[in-house]
């Protein structure tokens, strides 16, 4: 099967770079030349573990490949994956700029039935959006006059219930999806449940489902039809949400948790579980539901998650204020089975692409609905606080901070990326800047991502260059290189040994034993 990604960024390349390891056949198409022509020339734009061995051995074997060349990569592709950018408006809510762009193009270059698959994180209605994009470029007698009611999915249905081989009829394997999910209300509870291997693998075993379809005789068969009659070309638009992490985004693409399928169409749905065939045979839990339902899920993940980050966060406050230690707090309730220790960790507040993006999207969305999100909105406020509340703790161990010299250790908005989107790091050092402080930084992989940004840091070799001559050392990001630092070396290279942890990553009495004035979060 031929497939093309559109979007090489973190969740494009990985999911292009992934799924070619499967064995399919992908294009992975980018607008960025700069991005294309390095990765055509061996290099990688972005870091992330393993990736580097899984594109060179895919390249190599002839299944991946990266091109600017939309068209042509739509055109040969039966399925088209969508992972651009989709990021923060002015007023927090997601800006579609990038997707409708993709909707036109693929529009435009549409010579067959194809699943379009969005990847990106999208407010819900966003595929039914796509929809209408599509039908309307796809043929310029069908455009709506503006403002006009967006195409129904019953509308679109009608084109794959005509294209849709007969075979797919008398040999059901899964149930119809209009039957399992009832429309824009949930999920049938079957899907939930961990999938049977042996029922998913005769499912989705290629001879029981590609060959019956044949898609090539059908479509070519179809199209001269279509053509002569000019009627539109038939497509499917799947939400298909990426849970990915930064930082072990390929562990995690070849080992999720779930993979969510939002469809209506049953044609779709069986291609869509032929791509993930390899995840089936490792027991990976699918979750099939329709288009509206899969685009909350991926919001109501990523605000969770932001929510329990933030409430370690002010529980770690409470903490400073009270002489509790938040760590012990996080182990105990995440012995408790109903809480999980996962996203208990205390910091400066959560970053990156996603969270602060996404739970500024899920206010919006409410907002834009009548409805008021108390808790999410809480929890974007506190986060930002969160940051303050570390300038306070810098201030309140320095006295005066004009003039004086930071060492920073850490860019990137967690460990093991390059990525500085929003991160919480950049956002301290930018504060400090404004109160007229000197920066000393490092940062193993997110150094030149930071100086396009901030090109007046002093950008040092190593965790001890940074600390030479500074009046205090910050962790400001969880590297594993900061867990074992030679604090003696440490100690003599700064001006005053003043150490703050915001990651807690140091035993608080045995950094003060060696004469430290240090300080984490939410310990004494
Ligand atoms: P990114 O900015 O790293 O990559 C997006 C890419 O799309 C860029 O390379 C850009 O040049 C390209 N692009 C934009 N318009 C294009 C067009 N018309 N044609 C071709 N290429 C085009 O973004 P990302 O971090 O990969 O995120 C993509 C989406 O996935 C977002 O919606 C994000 O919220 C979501 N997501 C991200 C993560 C993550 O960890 N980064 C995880 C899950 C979901």
């Amino acid at each position: 099967m031929k497939i093309c990604i559109i979007g090489t960024g973190y969740v494009g390349l990985v999911t292009g770079a992934c799924l070619s390891d499967f064995g399919l056949e992908v294009t992975c198409v980018d607008q960025d030349e700069a991005k294309i022509s390095l990765l055509n020339s061996g290099g990688i734009p972005i870091y992330e573990q393993n990736l580097e061995e899984i594109i060179n051995k895919n390249v190599k074997a002839g299944r991946l490949s990266f091109t600017t060349d939309i068209e042509n990569a739509v055109k040969e592709s039966e399925v088209i994956f969508i992972a651009v950018g989709t990021p923060p408006n002015h007023d927090g809510s997601a800006d579609l700029t990038q997707i409708k762009n993709v909707a036109g193009q693929i529009a435009r270059c549409l010579n067959g039935y194809k699943v379009i698959v969005n990847k990106s994180t999208v407010p819900v209605g966003t595929v039914s959006r796509i929809k209408k994009i599509i039908t309307e470029n796809q043929n310029p007698s069908l455009r709506a006059t503006e403002g006009s009611a967006e195409i129904s999915n019953e509308e679109n249905s009608h084109c794959e219930e005509a294209e849709r081989p007969k075979q797919f009829h008398s040999t059901h394997v899964i149930p119809d999806s209009s039957s399992v999910i009832p429309a824009k209300t949930g999920i049938h509870p079957s899907v939930i449940a961990r999938s049977d291997p042996s029922s998913v693998i005769a499912r989705s075993d290629p001879s029981s489902v590609i060959a019956r379809s044949d898609p090539s005789s059908v479509i070519a068969r179809s199209e001269a039809t279509r053509q002569s009659q000019k009627e539109p070309i038939p497509f499917d638009v799947v939400s298909n949400p990426e849970f990915l992490r930064e930082g072990s985004a390929v562990q995690d693409f070849t080992h999720p948790d779930k993979i969510v399928i939002g469809t209506d169409s049953d044609r779709a749905l069986k291609i869509m579980q032929e791509i993930y065939r390899p995840l089936y045979l490792i027991d990976t839990p699918f979750v099939f539901t329709n288009p509206e339902t899969a685009e909350m899920i991926k919001y109501a993940c990523n605000s969770f998650l932001a929510t329990k980050i933030t409430f370690i966060n002010e529980i770690a406050n409470l903490c400073d204020k009270v002489g509790a230690d938040v760590h012990q707090i996080a182990r105990a309730m995440g012995l408790d089975g109903r809480i999980s220790p996962k996203f208990l960790h205390p910091g400066p507040g959560y970053g990156g692409s996603c969270f602060p993006k996404d739970t500024r999207a899920l206010c919006s969305i409410s907002e834009s609905n009548g409805y008021e999100f108390v808790t999410l909105n809480a929890v974007v406020s506190a986060n930002k606080r969160q940051r303050e509340l570390m300038i306070e703790k810098i201030k309140h161990l320095l006295k005066e901070l004009k003039g004086k010299t930071i060492g920073i250790l850490g860019l990137a908005f967690k460990q093991s990326t390059d990525d500085i989107r929003e991160s919480s790091s950049i956002d301290i050092v930018k504060i400090l800047l404004k109160e007229g402080v000197k920066i000393r930084c490092f940062d193993p992989m997110a150094m030149e991502n930071a100086k396009k940004i901030l090109p007046d840091l002093t950008y040092c070799q190593d965790e001890y260059e940074t600390a030479r001559g500074s009046d205090a050392l910050v962790i400001a990001t969880e590297w594993n290189e900061f867990r074992n630092l030679d604090l003696y070396k440490i100690k003599e290279l700064l001006k005053n040994p003043i150490f703050i942890d915001l990651r807690n990553l140091y035993e608080t009495e045995k950094v003060k034993a060696l004469g430290f004035i240090y300080e984490g979060v939410g310990r004494r």
